[in-house]
């Protein structure tokens, strides 16, 4: 036990933190913030947050959206609302926020929600609302990736 302290002692500090702390989409742990009101929970982001601590975030809310809130997808550089709006002030705002967080709390690694214009990896919606997706980052993983921050997704896990 005693050489067991001893070992933790020993790490450099903060790292534990660093190792188990990471930003999760708060839809996919059950919080209401998606735009219809409603969350995406995932069993696995559920499970992997009794090891881990998940710092829940929520990139539109954030960035000043209402919940519920206009569906939106990006479009070319912008964000845009299924009747035509731009929000892609509120979108960057929202990722700048959640950059904030991440460097406050030494994040290394974020678990986002797949296919949003936020928090999605890889995978988004191609602006027309028409289900169809294309290759791209949403704009939150964007700005963490370009941080250096690994971005998963629930897919990955
Ligand atoms: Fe979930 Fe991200 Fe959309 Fe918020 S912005 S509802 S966290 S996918």
């Amino acid at each position: 036990m005693t050489s067991a302290l001893n070992a933790l002692r020993s790490l450099p500090q903060g790292y534990l933190q660093l190792k188990y702390m990471k930003l999760c989409s708060a839809c996919l742990l059950g919080i209401q913030c998606r735009y219809d009101g409603r969350s995406k929970p995932n069993d696995k982001v559920i499970e992997l947050s009794k090891e881990e601590t998940l710092i829940p975030i929520c990139p539109e809310q954030l960035g000043g959206l209402p919940t519920p809130r206009e569906p939106s997808e990006q479009k070319g550089v912008n964000v845009i609302t299924k009747s035509g709006k731009d929000v892609s002030e509120n979108f960057i705002k929202g990722a700048e926020q959640v950059l904030v967080l991440a460097k406050l709390f030494g994040i290394k690694e974020a678990i986002l929600k797949q296919k949003s214009p936020s928090c999605g990896c890889g995978k988004v919606y191609d602006g027309n609302f028409s289900d169809t997706l294309i290759e791209g980052d949403g704009v939150t993983a964007a700005l963490l990736k370009k941080n250096g921050i690994r971005v998963l997704t629930e897919e990955d896990l």
